[in-house]
């Protein structure tokens, strides 16, 4: 099956055909380490971790390099450690490690390869260095700045004139730049800062130089798709491809993909504006699957945005599949692969809210389902369909039981005790005890199979 994506060079969807379908490659921004990332910056790692999985199924996980990188060197980190009185490393150790957990969790696929920026300080440094040979660059009181005005193809991505930039102010005037929209590929470091040896004295590198030497490190020097989310697309993903350009003389990324921001209260979720939300926090509270199936059901390209609302209701959907995999739980599935709407969906420039109305529809057969062969396959389908979404992989009683953190020992004795007065006609004890549960977060509802209970609060 063919994947058609939409290139934001190009602003088009057009047909994916990698340079060399036996080395598919592809680069995504990485987190800052310097603190818990949030909701939002969970978005491309889920939805771009997706488009790998699509990849890997459709040209084989051998023949493609999904790279992700850690931004382990930055401003920001170096303010954290200060703060803290720690080495930057304590810092990006803590955070790398609390971000990879998140991701576990949710499911994000896990990179080929995860590139950190300070274990590529010689390619940075060699990267500067190509840069000024070729009149690109220049060095000036311990910088390096790339030179806008020698790349004509600057502002191509973003479509903004040099001019645009300097008039909308995006770019930080300095004595030292030639031109104020020059930006920073080394500066120096003081005695305190973190800092590398090199040709312009002790210093560091800016962020977008790292980006670019960490991908041609790891996937050459023309790859085929690179993404982050679209607030990286000016001046992030713009000085990349200026850097990589220039310095490899090759074309850079051939498709860029961004995703739109996931805002919450109408505004840009952002650790500087602080309505964020942690993601860490969010998976105590809700199972890892209601965030993944949220994080995915608008359209990658489309804003999302996140209220207790749209929780709820991805809850409610959730329980309504579980649902249908509870009632088949005496059914053994059949042999089931990938259903081809699913897939078809993903193919069409990962068209999540396409994908989860088929497995919607799969979920209705398999509630539909009559003969235990109609059962058995449609169970399979449904099964197939949500591993590829990365959905449906609980058991479905541990599901509705909340995952391991339910006391369930004590709601069974509880229930035990509430059979008990209903039997001696007791129901003033019965109704205290469904109270109490009720104010556990347990709903029991009554039925000719006995009492099913389920979380519905946690
Ligand atoms: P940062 O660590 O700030 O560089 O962000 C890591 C990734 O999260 C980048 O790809 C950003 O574009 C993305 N990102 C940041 N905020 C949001 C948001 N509110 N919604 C979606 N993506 C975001
Ligand atoms: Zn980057």
């Amino acid at each position: 099956m063919s994947i058609r994506l939409h290139n934001n060079l190009t602003r088009c969807v057009e047909e994916f055909s990698p340079l060399d379908p036996g080395r598919v490659t592809m680069y995504v921004c990485g987190p800052t380490v310097y603190h818990h990332v949030h909701i939002g910056n969970a978005r491309p790692y889920v939805v771009f971790g997706l488009l790998a999985r699509l990849l890997r199924r459709v040209y084989g996980a051998e023949h493609v390099v999904y790279a992700r990188n850690v931004t382990d060197v930055d401003d920001k980190i170096n303010a954290a450690a200060l703060a803290a009185g720690v080495p930057i490393d304590a810092i990006t150790g803590r955070y790398t490690a609390a971000f990879r957990e998140d991701m576990q969790k949710l499911g994000a696929d896990v990179p080929d390869v995860e590139p950190h920026a300070t274990a590529h300080i010689a390619e940075i440094i060699a990267m500067c260095e190509k840069l000024i040979a070729n009149g690109h660059a220049y060095a000036v009181e311990g910088h390096v700045l790339f030179d806008v005005t020698s790349c004509p193809q600057y502002g191509q991505l973003s479509r903004r004139s040099v001019e645009d930039m300097i008039a909308g102010a995006r770019v930080e005037v300095a004595p030292y730049k030639k031109n104020p929209a020059d930006f920073v590929l080394w500066k120096p470091s003081t005695s305190e800062l973190p800092g590398w040896e090199s040709p312009w004295g002790r210093g560091r590198p800016g962020w977008h130089i790292e980006c670019s030497a960490m991908a041609a490190a790891h996937l050459g020097a023309t790859i085929d798709i690179h993404a982050g989310g679209n607030d990286l697309m000016f001046p992030h993903h713009e000085n990349e491809i200026a850097q990589s350009t220039c310095a490899n003389r090759r074309q850079f990324a051939r498709y860029w993909l961004h995703n739109g921001m996931l805002t919450f209260d109408g505004r840009k979720m952002s650790k500087s504006l602080g309505n964020v939300l942690q993601l860490h926090e969010l998976l105590r509270r809700h199972p890892p699957e209601v965030l993944r199936y949220l994080l995915l059901r608008a359209h990658y390209r489309q804003p999302l945005d996140w209220s207790d609302e749209t929780l709820k209701q991805a809850r409610a959907t959730l329980d309504g599949w579980y649902g249908v995999l509870r009632d088949l739980a005496d059914v053994e599935a059949a042999d089931g692969d990938v259903p081809a709407s699913i897939e078809a969906a993903l193919c069409d420039d990962l068209n999540t809210p396409q994908a989860f109305a088929e497995l919607a529809k799969l979920a209705d057969e398999a509630r539909r389902a009559v003969s235990t062969a109609e059962k058995r396959n449609a169970k399979a389908t449904l099964l197939a369909g949500g591993e590829l979404l990365g959905l449906l992989r609980e058991d479905p009683e541990r599901w509705f039981r909340g995952g391991e953190k339910v006391e369930e020992s004590e709601i069974e004795s509880l229930l035990d005790q509430r059979r008990a007065a209903r039997t001696a006609r007791d129901f003033k004890r019965a109704d205290e005890i469904r109270d109490r549960l009720a104010a556990m977060g347990i709903a029991i509802e009554d039925g000719p199979q006995g009492t099913r209970w389920k979380v519905v609060e946690r």
